[in-house]
């Protein structure tokens, strides 16, 4: 007879613990450093398996039939480190412990060491697999290293319960096992799908910087509250480029525009916003950061970029910026983006190849 109950409590406790595991990254781990982020998700892991077991199919006192390797089966699949799969398999040995130390106990926690170890031989072997041919060897290999130890480790009364382990318990579980699998899997091609799609509409294609959308969203942000003040807003424009256009061709003007996007971009800091506003011109916000050394960093920018003109085989294109810097408080927040527009119109006016602040 097929446990029905057991199994339908178990699947339906394992499919909502991945949904909510996937909401909760989603909401709070996702941008958390990768240490914790996975500490995080072992334990829930491990969880998701004791739950398991205290929902499985108890034969008797001491013997638990249960989904409890699933979470190891979807570690050896996903983890980014070996560790991660021992740390998913100890747990989960561990839990087992919670019920009772009994020998039927101790022969459930050799039991996941020894799957742990398997599974750490597949993910060794499998680097290189393509998905599907690893998840079936994870699937069939766990699944039937976990009925075999069952029957060969003296635990279970193997004569009596040979036939629903055989017939019921070991395709039940490669069936669940398959459909829990799947679920995982779709929720996370469809996260990477939508964060690969987020990628693509906030980046510029053609220098990799933030777009103007992008910008003018930090832009709204950090410019409604004053936790990020004093900050600076920095209008670039490439000077003379029509002529680089003009002398050289487009496809060269697009490789000094990337090449001073990286420029622009590697020296400045993580937290600052650097964008292509269109054409040969950036913004960049600097938060936290005063008019004064906001003049600095640009200054010295400036002088970076006069000095690694473009360079290719036999051309060099010497490169000159007009830079402008507006700064709240000083200047309204919301008219930040028009004084420094301003600012580097002064700075046209003004030769060229310099740096002016709104209101100076
Ligand atoms: P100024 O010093 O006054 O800023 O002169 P400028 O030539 O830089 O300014 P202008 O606005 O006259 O010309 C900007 C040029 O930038 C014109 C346009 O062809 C070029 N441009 C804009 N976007 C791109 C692009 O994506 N690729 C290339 N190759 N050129 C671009
Ligand atoms: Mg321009
Ligand atoms: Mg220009």
């Amino acid at each position: 007879m097929i446990p029905f109950q057991e199994y339908t409590i178990n699947l339906g406790l394992m499919i909502s613990f991945i949904y909510l595991t996937s909401l909760f990254y989603k909401n709070f781990l996702m941008n958390t450093d990768q240490e914790l982020k996975e500490v995080t998700l072992v334990f829930i892991a491990s969880l998701t398996a004791w739950v398991s077991m205290y929902f499985g199919i108890h034969l008797n006192e001491s013997v638990i039939f249960d989904l409890r390797f699933v979470p190891l089966i979807i570690a050896t699949l996903y983890a980014t480190r070996r560790r991660y799969i021992i740390w998913v398999g100890i747990g989960t040995g561990l839990m087992r412990l919670t019920f009772g130390l009994t020998s039927a106990a101790m022969v459930g926690f050799i039991n996941m060491i020894l799957l742990t170890l398997l599974a750490l031989i597949i993910a060794h072997l499998a680097r290189a697999w393509p998905y599907r041919r690893k998840m079936w060897t994870v699937v069939l290999t766990i699944n039937s290293l976990n009925t075999l130890i069952i029957a060969l480790l003296g635990v279970i009364p193997l004569m009596e319960v040979l036939p629903l382990l055989m017939f019921t318990i070991f395709p039940v579980n490669i069936l669940l096992s398959l459909l829990l699998v799947w679920i995982v899997k779709d929720m996370i091609d469809e996260h990477v799908n939508k964060l690969d799609l987020m990628d693509k509409a906030g980046k510029d294609p053609l220098t990799q910087l933030f777009n103007r959308r992008v910008f003018l969203r930090y832009f709204k942000k950090y410019s409604s509250h004053r936790d990020r003040f004093p900050l600076s807003l920095v209008f670039i424009d490439i000077d003379h480029f029509k002529k680089v256009n003009d002398e050289h061709g487009h496809i060269v003007g697009d490789m000094v525009l990337q090449h001073i996007s990286r420029l622009i971009a590697g020296n400045l800091r993580n937290v600052d916003i650097v964008s292509r506003y269109g054409g040969e011109e950036f913004v960049v916000l600097l938060p936290h950061c005063s008019e004064k050394d906001a003049r600095h960093i640009m200054e010295r920018l400036r002088k970076i970029i006069e000095e690694n003109g473009f360079q290719k085989h036999d051309i060099t294109i010497p490169i000159t910026l007009s830079i402008g810097i507006a700064t709240s408080p000083g200047v309204e927040p919301k008219k930040l983006l028009e004084a420094a527009d301003q600012a580097v119109y002064l700075a046209k006016e003004n030769g060229r190849n310099r740096v002016e602040c709104a209101g100076a």
